[in-house]
Parts: C-alpha cells; sequence; structure tokens
C-alpha cells in the first residue's frame, strides 16, 4: 500500500504515469493563536487575490491556506512575522482579533494530479499518492481517509484461497473509487477556475451561486453531511 505523497516513489516504481496540472497559485500555510475563540467554524474567503481559509484546531488556534498566485504568495512569506499576522488578520475582517504565529510559514505550488490507475499487481494507492486537488475545496485529507477505510473493507472481504495482492481483487478498490475521486476533482477544479474568473460580472455570479445554496436547506444540508463523511 503506497501512501508516500503526490510525488509517490512506490507509483512511479510501479510504472503509473500520473498527469500534473499546475495552478500557478500557491498555497500559503501557517498556525497561528487567536484574541478571540473561533467556536469550531471554518472561513473562507474568495478574495481578489485568492482564496483564504481559517480552519479551527484545538484550543485557540487555527491553521489557515491562502491559495494565491505565486508571485503573491512570495509577498507574503517575505514579510516579518508581525506584519503577515496583521495582513493574514485583516483579510479574514479581524473576525477572530489579532492573530499570532504558532508555526512559520510555508508555501507549496497547487497542482492538480490525476492518476489513470490506483492499483497495479501487489499495490494500491491511497491518499496523494492517487490523487491531488486543489485545497479550496478542504477535501484532500478525507478522500484519503475514505481511500484507507475502502481499501481496509475490500481486504477484509478477500476470501482465504485469494491472495490480498491479486490485481483482479484490488481493481475491487478501485473501482469503488473512481467515482468519488474523479468527481471530487472535477467540481474542485471547475470551482478553481470559477474563482479565479476577474472582473465584477464573474463576482456576481459567484455570489449569487453562494447566496443560492445558502438559501436551499436542503442543497446545503446534503453538502455539509458530505464534507462531514
Ligand atoms: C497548501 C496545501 C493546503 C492543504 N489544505 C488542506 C485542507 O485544508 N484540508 C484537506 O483536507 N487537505 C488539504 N490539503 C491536502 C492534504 O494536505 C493532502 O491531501 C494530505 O496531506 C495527503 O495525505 P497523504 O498522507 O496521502 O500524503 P502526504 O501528506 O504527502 O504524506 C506522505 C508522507 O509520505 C512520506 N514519504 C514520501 N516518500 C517516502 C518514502 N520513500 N519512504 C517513507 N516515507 C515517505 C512523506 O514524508 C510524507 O510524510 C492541502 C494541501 C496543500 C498542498
Amino acid at each position: 500500500m503506497a501512501a508516500d505523497g503526490a510525488d509517490s516513489w512506490t507509483r512511479a516504481a510501479a510504472g503509473i504515469d500520473v498527469s500534473f496540472k499546475p495552478y500557478e497559485q500557491h498555497g500559503v500555510v501557517a498556525n497561528f493563536a487567536t484574541e478571540r475563540p473561533h467556536r469550531e467554524v471554518a472561513c473562507q474567503w474568495f478574495r481578489d487575490d485568492g482564496v483564504l481559509a481559517y480552519l479551527p484546531l484545538p484550543g485557540n488556534l487555527i491553521s489557515i491556506v491562502w491559495s494565491t498566485p505565486a508571485d503573491h504568495a512570495a509577498e507574503l512569506l517575505a514579510l516579518s512575522p508581525e506584519l503577515f499576522c496583521d495582513r493574514v488578520a485583516d483579510a479574514g475582517g479581524r473576525r477572530l482579533g489579532a492573530l499570532s504565529l504558532v508555526t512559520p510559514p510555508a508555501g507549496f505550488p497547487l497542482r492538480l494530479m490525476r492518476a489513470p490507475r490506483m492499483v497495479a499487481p501487489r499495490l494500491a494507492l491511497i491518499g496523494d499518492a492517487a490523487h491531488a486537488i486543489h485545497p479550496l475545496s478542504g477535501h484532500g485529507i478525507n478522500l484519503g481517509y475514505q481511500d484507507a477505510r475502502v481499501l481496509a473493507e475490500t481486504l477484509m472481504a478477500l476470501p482465504a484461497h485469494i491472495d490480498c495482492g491479486d490485481l483482479n481483487w484490488l481493481r475491487r478498490f478501485e473501482r469503488a473509487r473512481k467515482e468519488e475521486v474523479v468527481a471530487l476533482q472535477s467540481v474542485t477544479d471547475g470551482l478553481q477556475r470559477l474563482f479565479s474568473l476577474p472582473g465584477q460580472p464573474f463576482s456576481l455570479l459567484r455570489n449569487a451561486g453562494l447566496n443560492f445554496t445558502h438559501r436551499l436547506p436542503v442543497v446545503k444540508d446534503l453538502l455539509v453531511r458530505y464534507a462531514m463523511g
């Protein structure tokens, strides 16, 4: 089982060629202590300079992901800790008051990675070794957890006379995961493109879409339940 990330050595050794689509954005991440409690609420702002997410951690701590063009990411990472805290607090409308850094910020290039296969003889790929998506959906890790759950279920159902690395048996795992992986990759990629379009008409369209979803309890409930697994 390979869980060695988007640049998986194991996947390459098995001869599974993947396609990468760079987003020309970097994800700037850091952890902060907050002045005001976050009340376990995650927030996301779709800004002209990218997508900023505040993600609650235990206590008065949050992690942030700011997906932003590479030059803006470089500018953020070059700021002093004090200025960086101010910039992130301002970008989030000071929702949680002042922020203080707990871990130094880091930036990662963002990319979509599609693999044609999740299995090979005696090998199953899970997590980012099998798929990587833009973080704006906040679902990268969930996809990996679901891979692990479905692979475990597939192997638990293995009859005693079949080898656990049997390719035909492992294909059951691949078939069970394919639909969700492809769907989430496509939706996340589409949203990334929609939220990258500059100009007021697109901004109005995006806001209308979000408000529309917000007012439809059935759709909203479905999305929330999906997000919570
Ligand atoms: C900027 C950014 C922000 C993100 N934000 C979110 C978010 O808010 N929510 C979310 O759900 N997802 C997010 N993601 C995606 C999430 O981080 C990944 O989906 C998740 O980390 C994948 O987990 P993984 O264990 O499959 O791979 P990784 O986290 O990449 O872990 C792979 C591990 O394998 C190890 N490894 C690699 N090669 C070897 C080897 N040869 N031998 C031994 N060990 C090896 C590595 O050191 C690493 O520890 C984000 C991603 C990025 C880049």
